[in-house]
């Protein structure tokens, strides 16, 4: 695009009405909005536009999204990743082909406005690099439509799958933008010779870290300070994430203030889901802290859970509900997490709604960002470098 775009009467997150002036797919200009009377460009109606949502953490390899629905297996003796991850692989081998599960899940989120991904991709000695060829390769037809981050994620263990230091490589050497871990010492029983791997992976192909760590209590949170002085030691700050920690949501107020202490000294940043049956980190108490707490939708339909939608609006609205956010501030603070927050932690460049910033955004039927989060419209217009990708849910 190298004609000048208008998108007339837009309703900004501070409440100020303003047009918007697009040129190359960036906002080159936002001016108050033009008298009545002009007709030029797109008139958006007063509505609310808010940045292109972020999706922090998904798995594009292993959701039956779209393909016939699969009955949740609950584990036989409470959470038991290993178990779980058995029942997936029982669940993938009779799933539709991956590609297309796989678009029918970027498909959901795009069509709900979220412009930028994280996705975990399983790389380890149960399935090598099978997974991530497929994701590779669909990720490149819908490049135009949404930004994507790929995890080399280890879902079967580091150490307790033979190979698997090998294909983190292998993966990260094909593309992925970050290596991942899962639970150092439930998984693994190892948590230093994991994260050695995790690390040292790291500092060889200059990528960052995000490590799904689900260990509670004490444990998980020996793991987080393993986890933020490996980060401090050597440079990472920025670039390091931990997923669920779920840790953070059961141990005592004075070692939750350490560790939010710890996490934004270090760099270090949060990703939750609210997930339904868990304890999970306290969103208020971290922010306040100074820790970059983003989130993701994680599991859409899979063999951990039946719950999804993709929707990073709806996510917000659960983190809220969730959370106990009543207050404007409190709600605002939930659409963060799923916006600014979550560019934050993956490190995207021009984001938001500000001149010189990529025109990824959302318009919707909303008087503010509170309203946007409590109600999750789903009459929504979203555009990628400012041309309309989806409305109302769909990708045209
Ligand atoms: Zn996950």
């Amino acid at each position: 695009m190298t004609e000048q775009t208008i998108f007339r009467k837009a309703r900004l997150a501070d409440g100020s009405l303003v047009d918007l002036h697009v040129m190359d797919g960036r906002f080159n200009a936002i001016t108050p909005a033009s008298a009545a009377g002009l007709s030029a460009g797109t008139d958006l109606g007063g509505q609310l536009v808010l940045p292109g949502f972020v999706e922090g953490h998904i798995h594009l390899d292993t959701s039956f999204y779209g393909d016939a629905w699969r009955p949740h297996i609950p584990c036989t003796n409470g959470f038991d990743v290993r178990e779980r991850v058995a029942f997936q692989a029982r669940n993938l081998s009779a799933a539709a082909p991956m590609a297309e599960r796989a678009k029918n899940q970027l498909e959901l989120c795009i069509g709900h406005g979220s412009l930028a991904m994280r996705s975990h991709v399983m790389v380890d000695g149960s399935v090598g690099l099978k997974h991530l060829e497929v994701i590779l390769a669909i990720c490149e037809k819908y490049r135009e439509l949404i930004d994507i981050q790929l995890v080399a994620f280890p879902q079967s263990g580091i150490l307790s799958s033979p190979g698997t230091p090998e294909f983190l490589d292998e993966a990260l050497r094909l593309g992925c933008d970050l290596v991942g871990g899962l639970d150092p010492a439930s998984f693994d029983r190892d948590v230093k010779a994991h994260l050695d791997v995790v690390f040292g992976l790291a500092g060889k192909h200059g990528v960052g870290v995000d490590i799904h760590l689900h260990d509670g209590g004490t444990l998980g949170l020996f793991q987080i300070e393993e986890i933020a002085a490996r980060t401090t030691a050597l440079g990472m700050g920025g670039n390091v994430a931990v997923s669920h920690a779920y840790a953070l949501g059961d141990i005592p107020a004075d070692a939750l203030a350490r560790a939010g202490d710890m996490l934004a000294a270090s760099g270090v940043a949060i990703m939750t889901n609210a997930p339904g049956n868990h304890a999970f980190p306290p969103v208020a108490a971290l922010r306040k802290a100074g820790v970059t707490v983003f989130s993701g939708s994680d599991n859409i339909r899979d063999s951990w859970w039946p719950y999804g939608d993709g929707d990073m609006l709806n996510r917000a609205s659960m983190i809220g509900y969730r959370s106990g956010f009543y207050e404007d501030w409190e709600l605002e603070a939930a659409y963060d997490v799923v916006s600014y927050a979550g560019a934050k932690a993956l490190g995207l460049e021009g984001y938001g709604i500000e001149v010189g910033a990529r025109a990824d955004f959302v318009v919707l039927k909303a008087e503010h960002v509170p309203e946007a989060v409590v109600a999750v419209p789903g009459e929504r217009t979203v555009y990628r470098a400012g041309r309309v990708v989806a409305k109302d849910g769909a990708v045209l």
